[in-house]
């Protein structure tokens, strides 16, 4: 029997929603497509961002902290873990359903915790350059400032919201384990919300104020666990050149070089697209064999059978 193709997908915001109830039906489409391409003989692992959600969770532990004196500020590595245990919940509940819905029940679904470490000179902790959490008034957010320290930017004409930093991941902590339960045939979640950033004290892992690139996070576990293709599930089908303008052109198949060349030119924007296209030269170049796809949600299964999405290769 033929190997079967050893995938990582990495959702983004779309197919986890804003808020509890949209994350709870959100899930549920999310888990149709994953469990179609187990259908298609494919051995998934899945990585997912959390963009939203701990913004939320970082809100309410914030809230709690203003109301209750003894309640300190909770450390943002400590919100992204629960983002990780909140996402995973809801996830591996509505993989478990769909994979029983349709009669299989020999692939057992877990989530891993997981912390990645981070270097503590990336240049990514002098620039905080990451959104999270809600829009504040220009009062509210120099308040937030003097209170805990956060950074705070003014968001392209919307209102003010907590930066932080996004740097590079350098190691998976866990990928023993995870190697484990995916040879073993399990369906396994893991490097959510682009895993819990530490720095490394002895032998200690100290939680870092940070979020992770949830693409980056994919790339490099797909790395280290040898896949054969890295799927970035989001909004839109393909990536696209002259995007937003008459003359965009979206783009069906790609090598590295052709991609670094468009990186070069600024087509893909950063903080959305760009770290997409990014990851996926990193994979693709990685190895030979290695193929990055950039499709919609909906659009996995045609994506792996050739027929839409961003094809990344050497
Ligand atoms: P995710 O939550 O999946 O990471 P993002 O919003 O970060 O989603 O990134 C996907 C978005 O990138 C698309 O919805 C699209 O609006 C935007 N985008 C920016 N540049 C491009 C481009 N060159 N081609 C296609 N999409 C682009
Ligand atoms: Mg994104």
């Amino acid at each position: 029997m033929e190997k079967k193709k050893r995938i990582v997908i990495a959702l983004g915001g779309n197919a986890l929603g804003n808020t509890l109830p949209e994350q709870m039906a959100a899930v549920k489409i999310t888990a149709k497509a994953i469990v179609d391409l187990i259908e298609e003989g494919c051995q998934v692992v899945i990585s997912h961002g959390n963009g939203p959600q701990v913004g939320m969770i970082n809100n309410a532990m914030a809230a709690l902290s203003r109301e209750d004196a003894k309640q300190p500020n909770t450390p943002l590595s400590v919100c992204v873990a629960m983002s990780q245990a909140y996402i995973g919940y809801d996830l591996q509940n509505a993989l478990r359903e769909e994979l029983y819905n349709r009669n299989i029940y020999d692939i057992p679904v877990a989530t891993m915790i997981t912390q990645i470490r981070v270097d503590p000179e990336d240049p990514a902790f002098l620039n905080p350059s990451k959104p999270i959490g809600h829009f504040m008034t220009e009062e509210q957010a120099r308040n937030a400032e003097k209170k805990y320290d956060y950074i705070m930017r003014e968001d392209s004409g919307r209102g003010w919201r907590r930066v932080v930093a996004s740097p590079k991941p350098a190691e998976i902590i866990e990928i023993g384990a995870i190697r484990s339960l995916v040879d073993s045939g399990q369906l396994v979640i893991a490097c959510g919300g682009g895993g819990i950033p530490v720095i490394r004290q002895g032998n200690h892992l100290k939680g870092a104020s940070a979020v992770i690139d949830k693409d980056f996070a994919s790339c490099l576990l797909a790395e280290e666990l040898d896949a054969d293709y890295l799927i970035i599930l989001t909004a839109v089908e393909k990536a696209a050149i002259h995007f937003g303008t008459p003359e965009v052109e979206w783009l069906d198949d790609l090598t590295t070089s052709q991609a670094r060349k468009y990186i070069e030119e600024g087509q893909f924007a950063p903080g959305s697209m760009l770290p997409k296209v990014q990851a996926a030269v990193r994979f693709a170049d990685s190895k030979e064999g290695r193929t990055a796809l950039i499709t919609l949600l909906e659009k996995a299964k045609d994506g792996i059978l050739g027929k839409t999405g961003t094809r990344i290769h050497q």
